[in-house]
């Protein structure tokens, strides 16, 4: 049988991958680790393939959210270590030891039964203890944290391996001061698990824009996921720090299915909330919310064809939206269009459509790479 291509096709540029994982390491100390983080689905670039290419660019520890997405790293054929970000539920424990996927730990009743399990297995288990420092998420208090310390440091088969928080605020310009205040706060307690535990974990908290704004604060190991699909979270400058390296890996393609041109006064798709004021030429475009593409950048989206930007009109349907070419009188049917990603002198960012939605790009990457095929190439 003779394939059907897709209509729409998410691109995914390895060798941009590759790039920015080495951008990031040249920019830390060597002795500070990366943990790339490639959880959802590599925020929608593909696990296997977007953790392959930063593992070919020499990542050798990998941040997941669930033990279903560290066995299928592992089934990939993936060495290094593999971080479970969300913890384990009981049923996950088995898989995890079995597989070695070294869980973050936040209560007493799992590294209990993984001590148990590795035992039984005759394996070590690497486990990271969290530790909330004003997240208000994932997380022991810190006085908790020591105590559940000191039980990992007795408990046979368990090595901790880390010690983890997270920012809430690192994004955030007026912030500074509390992340610096939080970081500190980690550092004084890795002290204080050190002495109850008898190891000493390597600290980490710091995503993409804490390792990119506080230098003092990556600790041990950062863990960037954003920076390494190419898209900085801040949205003010740095001094002494310059993202414009960074290669977004993912774009959004499709192609023009119909044109027409519609008399003054007509109105464009559901509830006509565009009306053309004069004889307008339409391209119908076959991508719509359901392919990922919010419907709510109705009235502010543009995308690219023939080399040009152009305005989105009317509200974007299911499976389908119009763009309006009075400015490219050459496009025909079948020609390109990009919903996100370069087209020559063009781009249109993640973050571009992240604003038109109010959103960020975390959740543009996402909801566009889990919604479409996906091609691999290596520019
Ligand atoms: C998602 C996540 C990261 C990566 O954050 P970015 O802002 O994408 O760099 C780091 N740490 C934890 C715990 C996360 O959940």
């Amino acid at each position: 049988m003779t394939p059907v291509p897709a209509l729409n096709l998410v691109e995914v540029d390895l060798a941009a991958l590759r790039h920015n994982y080495r951008l990031l390491r040249r920019l830390l100390p060597p002795e500070v680790g990366i943990m790339a983080v490639v959880k959802a689905d590599a925020y929608g670039h593909g696990l296997a393939p977007a953790a392959g290419a930063f593992a070919a660019a020499g990542a050798d520890c990998f941040g997941v959210a669930t033990a279903t997405e560290g066995v299928a790293l592992r089934d990939a054929g993936l060495d290094g270590e593999i971080v479970v970000l969300l913890g384990l539920e009981p049923e996950a424990v088995a898989a995890a030891v079995a597989r070695e996927l070294s869980p973050v730990v936040f209560d007493d009743a799992l590294p209990a039964a993984l001590s148990r399990r590795a035992v039984a297995d005759g394996r070590e288990v690497g486990v990271h203890l969290k530790v909330d420092l004003g997240m208000g998420r994932f997380g022991l208090e810190p006085a908790a944290a020591v105590k559940l310390a000191a039980t990992i440091g007795k408990l046979p088969g368990l090595r901790l391996t880390g010690l983890l928080s997270h920012f809430p605020l690192a994004d955030s310009e007026p912030a500074a001061a509390t992340c610096r205040q939080q970081w500190r706060q980690l550092a004084t307690l890795g002290e204080e698990v050190a002495a109850a535990s008898g190891c000493r974990p390597r600290l980490h908290m710091a995503n993409s824009a804490g390792l990119l704004r506080f230098a003092e604060a990556r600790g041990q190991m950062v863990r960037p996921g954003l920076s390494l699909y190419g898209y900085t979270p801040l949205d003010f400058a740095v001094s002494g720090l310059d993202t414009a390296g960074l290669r977004p890996a993912m774009a959004l393609k499709s192609r023009i299915m119909q044109i027409k041109e519609l008399p003054a006064g007509s109105g464009v798709s559901y509830g006509h909330r565009f009306v053309t004021s004069r004889a307008t030429r339409l391209a119908v475009l076959p991508l719509g919310y359901a392919d990922g593409y919010p419907r709510g950048v109705s009235g502010r989206a543009q995308v690219l064809i023939g080399g040009r930007r152009v305005p989105v009109r009317g509200t974007i349907c299911m499976n389908a939206c119009m763009a309006e070419i009075d400015t490219v009188p050459a496009a025909r049917v079948g020609d390109e269009v990009v919903f996100m990603g370069r087209q020559g002198e063009e781009f249109i960012g993640a973050d571009e459509i992240a604003d038109w939605h109010r959103t960020i790009p975390y959740e543009i990457l996402c909801r566009l790479g889990g919604a479409n095929e996906r091609r691999y190439h290596d520019s």
